[in-house]
């Protein structure tokens, strides 16, 4: 069980003058909820394209399951279940055909969770997606996500679509029921209410660095709170730091 799903060493990344990742190492192993949490720009999203093989890697490593993601899309992504902020599904489409249709991909889809997961998210099947409020779609596309049992699930700012009550509730409940199956989650915010939720582990990044990397349970015995950690370790809190 002590297998890392996912392995970055010494990461570094650059978009001309702006350093985007600084010497970024991050072991990750499997069956727990991971937060990732930083500012704007602080380099999550950069981070979790690598982790994908959505960006190539110009100095340092990444692994996941062991794989190189760019080299080996197929034997990466197909075990991993992504939900990004921007979740583009077809408005056309009903939400029983989003469905049938994603099912078609994923091998391993399991029709009983997919069901159960509709139910829970309250997605009525003969709706259209256009149709669906942002809370909604954002469900929409977590089913998807979920539905064929990835063992890795990433998620980045899911906050971002998701209403208060599927993040709380919902959201949580899911997340520490894949990672008691085994599953990994890696997910990114900045807000750090909602990594405290959620995370068991608690990774903070700012300007591109990982300041702080330790569980939650930690973090919260060695801090007053989540916030004064961040701002020991990151320099700045996370509210105020620079947008891009
Ligand atoms: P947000 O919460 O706003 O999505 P983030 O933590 O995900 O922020 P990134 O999107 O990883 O941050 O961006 C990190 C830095 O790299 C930012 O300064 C951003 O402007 C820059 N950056 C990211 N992608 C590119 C790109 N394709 N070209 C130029 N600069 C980029």
């Amino acid at each position: 069980m002590s297998e890392s799903v996912i392995n970055v060493s010494e990461l570094t990344r650059r978009f001309g003058a702006k350093t985007a990742l600084d010497s970024v190492s991050l072991v990750l192993p499997r069956g727990a909820v991971y937060g990732l949490v930083g500012a704007n720009g602080a380099g999550k999203t950069t981070l979790i394209k690598h982790i994908l093989g959505l960006l190539r890697t110009e100095s340092g490593s990444v692994r996941v399951f062991g794989l190189d993601p760019v080299t080996d899309p197929v034997g990466v992504l197909s075990r991993i279940g992504y939900l990004s902020e921007e979740n583009d599904l077809p408005g056309w489409m009903r939400v029983d055909e989003l469905i049938r249709y994603s099912r078609a991909f994923y091998p391993a889809w399991d029709d009983g969770y997919a069901e159960e997961l509709r139910r829970t998210f309250d997605l009525g099947p003969a709706t259209k997606i256009k149709n669906l409020s942002k809370g909604q779609r954002a469900r929409a596309g977590l089913l998807i996500a979920l539905a064929y049992r990835p063992e890795l699930l990433v998620l980045d700012e899911p906050s971002s679509g998701l209403d208060p009550i599927v993040r709380r509730d919902i959201l949580g409940a899911v997340l520490r029921t894949i990672a008691g199956e085994g599953r990994t989650v890696l997910f990114s915010s900045h807000l750090l209410e909602e990594v405290e939720q959620v995370a068991d582990h608690v990774t903070m990044i700012g300007e591109g660095r990982i300041a702080l990397s330790a569980p939650l349970d930690d973090i919260k015995a060695t801090h007053r709170s989540l916030d004064a950690a961040f701002l020991a370790h990151v320099g700045m809190p996370v509210a105020s730091a620079p947008d891009p």
